[in-house]
């Protein structure tokens, strides 16, 4: 069993469709075992996107991230990184495959609705980051 970080955006969160990305999941046989919803500070946003510090979109990235509240899960299941980042689709939601939920809702490669980490380590990190092993509930 793995287990991966998944974060509704503010966009996500602005278009009501929280229910949506979580059917998504659920139908994918993913299971989440931990939730909460949260409006990130600057220097929160900052933190958690450390890895892009030098990209040129690093401010409006944490500016757009701080704009609304978020959800943040903990999703677990087998191989479920890659699961749901297939889920999500591609950055550019103009090359995300059909089907995807950043094809299906994203508007604007910054926009783009989900967050997923990408690989073991991103992954542990980044549940670390918001949630303690007491909120996680298998
Ligand atoms: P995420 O990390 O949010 O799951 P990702 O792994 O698909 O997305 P990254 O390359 O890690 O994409 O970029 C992090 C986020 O930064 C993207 O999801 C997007 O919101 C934003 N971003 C990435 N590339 C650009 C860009 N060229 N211009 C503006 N924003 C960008
Ligand atoms: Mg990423």
């Amino acid at each position: 069993m793995e287990r991966t970080l998944s974060l509704i955006k503010p966009d996500g969160v602005a278009k009501n469709i929280i229910g949506e990305v979580i059917k998504r999941f659920e139908t994918a046989g993913i299971k989440v075992v931990a939730m909460k919803k949260l409006h990130l500070s600057q220097k929160q946003a900052e933190g958690f996107y450390a890895v892009h510090k030098e990209r040129p979109f690093f401010k409006s990235l944490t500016e757009f991230m701080t704009s609304g509240p978020i959800v943040a899960m903990v999703l677990e299941g087998e191989d479920v990184i890659a699961k749901n980042r297939k889920l999500m689709g591609a950055t550019n939601f103009k090359n995300a495959e059909e089907g995807t939920i950043r094809r299906d809702y994203a508007t604007d490669i910054e926009k783009n609705v989900v967050h997923g980490s990408d690989a073991p380590e991103t992954a542990a990190f980044e549940i670390a980051y918001f949630f303690s092993t007491m909120e996680i509930v298998g």
